[in-house]
């Protein structure tokens, strides 16, 4: 079975001969892999800045973003049969019994730092034709979104954000109303998305979708495909070539929340000076590493405490967020088909992975495509 792997060690690429494996615990299933896409992560883990192989072995089978198939279940699966379509998630609990989040199943919050993740630290990853897991980390899809179902567990990162912005908007500031259904979370405040990759347009999906005015702020000038893909949303783009963060502020009014996207210090640590009034600042991006700056922590921590702002760092993800991104994709689906389709660049096969992984992206988001589903 072919095998898209790194060696961390020997800082080698290739695509190995990895054995097929098979259920032997009854709570196991057996999966056929569709589709797995490509981001930023994959990238840092094939320039050998990230990423563990598992113990016993000197390769990581790469790929975290899958769309499966179920091929065969254990004799206890209860909720799954073959043909079932599904997201499997990403982080597996570590084994302390005092770790609370990974006791209840949230390991994203994981304490001991021994979570181990499929395809990124210490798992082999979903890059390959089978891989046989557990029933209790796989997300049921429903068939009609067979074709974008690969972009759940990038939006799972937006929706475990929000989710948790969505909690702090209800309780604070106190004149809220915690019954104000979701469209209308955003109702009369600006988000501003730093960002035009998967994790910042899908990102946007969901600010505009709870009734935000959306702003997306990035690099890119006009014509690009990206830009035209944040108009057709209802969101308003903003270029960093002709409008600097300082003048952000006179554009946008009372920044309300940022919504960070692309993992690079200074320009976060930069937009983090216009938050606006009762601010709230979500980090998404995992930054390489990256040069020293001068910076005024002073007046950075002035302006926070007398603004009332947040600043909270997000790693996905949990039960309800994967929950959220199924119903959501389906729900941009209907409301932005073209938009959520354009986000997918092509699908290609497993010895071009390395080659899209390694070049600048062209497109979106590229998908590995091991095969159909079957009917
Ligand atoms: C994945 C997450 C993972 C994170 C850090 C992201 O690309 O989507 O599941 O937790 O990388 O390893």
């Amino acid at each position: 079975m072919k095998a898209v792997s790194v060696f961390p060690e020997t800082k080698t690429l290739k695509i190995v001969e990895h054995a097929a494996p098979r259920i032997t615990q009854p709570d196991q299933v057996m999966l056929r892999i569709l589709d797995v896409g490509i981001c930023g992560t994959d990238r840092e883990i094939c320039s050998f800045e990230y990423g563990t192989a598992p113990e016993g072995y000197d390769y990581l089978v790469i790929g975290h973003e899958a769309l499966v198939q179920i091929e065969e279940v254990g004799s206890a699966v209860e909720s799954l049969q073959p043909g079932d379509l599904i997201v499997p998630t990403v982080r597996r609990p570590c084994l302390h019994p005092g770790c609370r989040a990974c006791r209840s199943e949230h390991q994203d919050f994981c304490y001991t730092g021994d979570f181990t993740e499929r395809g990124i630290k210490q798992a082999h990853g979903f890059m390959t034709e089978f891989v046989v897991d557990h029933e209790r980390y796989m997300r049921l899809v429903p068939p009609n979104l067979k074709d974008v179902a690969v972009l759940v567990e990038p939006l799972t990162i937006a929706e475990k954000a929000m989710a948790q912005v969505f909690w702090l908007m209800q309780h604070r500031p106190p004149w809220i109303d915690p019954e104000t259904p979701g469209s209308e979370r955003g109702y009369g405040l600006n988000a501003l998305v730093l960002g035009v990759g998967p994790v910042g347009l899908l990102g946007a999906m969901v600010l505009v979708s709870a009734g935000f005015k959306t702003y997306v702020y990035s690099r890119e000038l006009p014509p690009n495909p990206r830009i035209d893909l944040v108009s057709s949303i209802g969101a308003t783009y903003v270029s960093t070539q002709t409008a600097s963060v300082g003048q952000l502020r006179d554009q946008i009014g009372n920044i309300d929340l940022v919504y960070e996207a692309v993992g690079h210090s200074h320009f976060a640590l930069e937009v983090l000076g216009v938050l606006g009034i009762n601010g709230m600042f979500v980090l998404t991006g995992v930054p390489g590493l990256q040069a020293f700056i001068e910076s005024d922590p002073a007046r950075l921590m002035r302006e926070m405490v007398l603004k009332n702002q947040m600043l909270f760092g997000t790693v996905n993800a949990g039960p309800e967020a994967f929950a959220a991104a199924i119903r959501d994709v389906d729900i941009f689906m209907q409301r932005w088909p073209d938009a959520v389709q354009s986000l997918i660049a092509g699908r290609y096969p497993p010895e071009q992975a390395f080659e899209l992984i390694l070049r600048r992206p062209t497109g979106i988001k590229s998908v590995i495509s091991f095969g159909e589903a079957r009917p």
